[in-house]
């Protein structure tokens, strides 16, 4: 078996939020890579966080033409020619998204092949998984996240993800003092949610890297009060060493890793002490491949491995399949964004989501959406996730 097209058609997604009456619009930034085989296999891969047009690029220009003819079942093989093609020095970024578009692929391609689902490939470990919901958005003012965090609670989820941080970082060339006033305003909304949630349920909350050490660290010690299970991604370029301060001055679990492309940032991680928590995301960390190996690495080192980054819909196979997967996260953006061009995706039941029985990634992309779509302006480098 060979392959005989890669194609990746960049996309940007924009989406009407129609949450407790907000007319806002939210988007995010895509990368759908199509793999043919000779014997007429299909498969689909996708990586965000990103800007689309470059990673697409990468991918049209560079990365599918250089295994045009490769056996799609020799993932190892295809994956080893990628890194020195596109990351030969370990460099990170936007080559291990084009890596990790196409390795999703090749993975839904084996699975068809095979006549089984990823999560079975990867080692059937349980046919469900854990979720918790990402709905604290900025979009939402102080008030409003505490209503939507009641809603979210009525629709089956007791496990809450809000973001802090409030790009802050990136806005400070405009804005005066953005970090302190950014954080006290997080402080206020966490207490909102956590009344509004109730004590039983779990929340988390995530800078996005968008604070410094001295920020995080304070917002963290704020909001302890509010039994907060993790902090995720806290400090910006997500800093090995800050992270590993931060964890010995809070008693707030530290996660991160969803924007980590390559193996090795997970073992400083894991040997600098830098995290609680690692979220390595298959759709941005080089594929099912690598992933599986960051798995490993999590158990060796007795680590739990949750989702973060979004895209529950390729996340849960890993999480089903290897035996310490943990939780997946029903990101309500992403969601949408996948629901715009996919079919077949499953639904979650009480926090809970069942993985499919049907061979490969078990969702198809709607070929005629994502043609519609690819149609609608680009982000112009301000795709986001
Ligand atoms: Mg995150």
């Amino acid at each position: 078996m060979k392959i005989t097209r890669v194609e990746a058609t960049p996309l940007y997604i924009e989406l009407k939020i129609d949450i407790l009456d907000i007319n806002k619009t939210n988007g995010l930034s895509v990368v759908l890579v199509e793999v043919e085989t000779d014997e007429g296999h299909l498969g689909h891969g996708i990586t965000a966080i990103m800007d689309e047009d470059v990673v697409a690029s990468a991918v049209n220009d560079l990365a599918g033409p250089t295994i045009i003819g490769e056996n799609p079942m020799a993932n190892e093989r295809i994956w080893e020619k990628l890194y020195w093609q596109l990351t030969p020095r370990g460099q990170t970024g936007y080559g291990g998204h084009a890596i990790a578009a196409i390795d999703v692929a090749l993975w839904d391609i084996k699975g068809k092949v095979l006549g089984e689902p990823v999560w079975r490939l990867l080692g059937g470990a349980r046919p469900t998984v854990p979720l918790y919901a990402t709905f604290g958005f900025g979009f939402f003012d102080r008030d409003q996240i505490g209503e939507a965090a009641k809603l979210w609670r009525e629709n089956g989820f007791d496990r809450l993800k809000m973001t802090v941080g409030m790009n802050a970082l990136k806005r400070r060339d405009d804005e005066r003092r953005p970090l302190l006033e950014a954080i006290r305003e997080d402080r206020i909304r966490v207490r909102n949610v956590r009344e509004a949630a109730g004590e039983e349920a779990e929340l988390f909350v995530d800078a996005n890297c968008s604070l410094d050490q001295y920020h995080a660290i304070m917002l963290a010690n704020w909001i302890e009060e509010y039994d907060i299970a993790f902090f995720e991604e806290p400090i910006t370029h997500n800093n090995v060493r800050q992270m590993a301060e931060m964890r010995t001055r809070t008693k707030v679990p530290v996660a991160a890793g969803q924007t980590e492309t390559l193996a090795y940032r997970f073992r400083d991680f894991i040997t600098a002490g830098a995290v609680d928590v690692l979220q390595p995301n298959v759709v941005i960390g080089g594929g099912y491949t690598q992933i599986q190996k960051v798995a490993g690495m999590a158990h060796a080192f007795n680590m739990p491995i949750d989702n973060g980054g979004a895209f529950p819909f390729h996340n849960m196979h890993l999480h089903a399949g290897v035996m310490n997967g943990g939780m997946v996260e029903y990101h309500h953006v992403s969601v949408e964004c996948c629901k715009a061009f996919f079919k077949g995706l499953p639904e979650p039941k009480d926090g809970w989501l069942d993985l499919p029985e049907t061979p490969g990634l078990g969702f198809e992309p709607d070929m005629d959406a994502v043609r519609e779509l690819a149609k609608a302006p680009k982000s112009m480098g301000q795709g986001k996730g």
